[in-house]
């Protein structure tokens, strides 16, 4: 039996958010809505990997963060995110998470989602993990997470299951964007959304923060709307924050966050002709990843791509 303690994090971070959006002037960027995601029986959303995405209008952003907390970047996002009062999603490290719980605490004090982003980032993904190994990795970072960020504590042991974790943010992004036909159907049994995204800043190549800046914008204004991803762990886009939030309020852009919600999605399906990028990709580095299995001693296949 799982005791699950919940704290007043959650009312101390409704509060914060009162306070912070007394703060904000008509000149902050802010958030323009909350887009409610119902994740029952599980959801796959970003146009880079899925054919089904989280419905916006025209000049719409959803934004979201990987990789993090980073001692060294994360408090610069979320001093430049607060400075516009701008919310969103961060797919935290289990890992980094456990170094830094302060950082993932804060997160949730200033009002984002921290999300799920496994708890080793293992490399080379989850697909070359035995199923039991990859879901114990994923397991232990929403532990991570629930702990540091959200203050549940497990008097009676960690939770073996993710259906027995009570997740304040139940969106799983799947590192390397490489899902697996077996995970996708535990998270859909235990109500986690998978998220890839539809737009992204490639910010894992070193460039500048104008180049960044840059990227960005010519890839948004061709999209005109999307959820971005970003990784909250890379010192140029750390830099490059403040500017890129003034510049979406001066070019008519609005935020929008996300929070966890009733029944299934809503969702917008891709346009005809939609076909996954992330496949692609991951297809053209596959035999760099055979490789470097084979390096490590990794015996077991490679798991297939889910074919739906
Ligand atoms: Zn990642």
């Amino acid at each position: 039996m799982i005791k699950v303690c919940l704290p007043a994090i959650a009312l101390l971070a409704v509060s914060f958010t009162l306070a912070q959006a007394a703060e904000c002037g008509p000149d902050a960027l802010g958030v323009s809505r909350t887009l409610k995601v119902g994740t029952e029986g599980g959801l796959k959303v970003g146009w880079k990997t899925y054919p089904d995405t989280l419905p916006l209008a025209d000049h719409e952003v959803i934004l979201t963060f990987d990789d993090g907390p980073d001692p060294k970047t994360t408090p610069l996002v979320l001093d430049a995110l607060k400075a516009q009062c701008v919310r969103a999603t961060f797919f935290a490290i289990g890992r980094k998470v456990d170094a830094a719980p302060q950082l993932a605490r804060r997160e949730v004090v200033e009002g984002h989602n921290v999300a799920l982003h496994t708890y080793s980032h293992p490399q080379p993904t989850l697909r070359y993990m035995p199923e039991a190994t990859a879901r114990a990795d994923i397991l232990k970072g929403a532990v991570a997470v629930e702990r540091a960020a959200y203050g549940q504590s497990f008097p009676d042991g960690d939770p073996d299951d993710l259906g027995k974790l009570k997740l304040h943010a139940p969106f799983f992004r799947y590192t390397g964007f490489a899902d697996t036909a077996d995970l996708n159907a535990w998270f859909a049994k235990d109500r986690v959304a998978v998220f890839s995204v539809d737009l992204w800043a490639s910010d894992w190549i070193p460039m500048t923060p104008e180049q960044e800046l840059k990227l960005i914008f010519s890839r948004l204004d061709r999209a005109r709307k999307g959820m971005l991803v970003l990784h909250d762990d890379k010192p140029w886009t750390a830099a490059m924050l403040p500017k890129f939030l003034i510049w979406l309020k001066a070019r008519g852009y609005r935020v929008v966050e996300i929070e966890a919600g009733p029944g299934h999605g809503p969702v917008e399906k891709a346009p005809p002709g939609w076909r996954s990028e992330t496949g692609r990709t991951i297809d053209s580095i596959r035999p760099r990843w055979v490789k470097a299995a084979a390096r490590r001693g990794v015996r077991f296949k490679v798991k297939p791509a889910p074919q739906e």
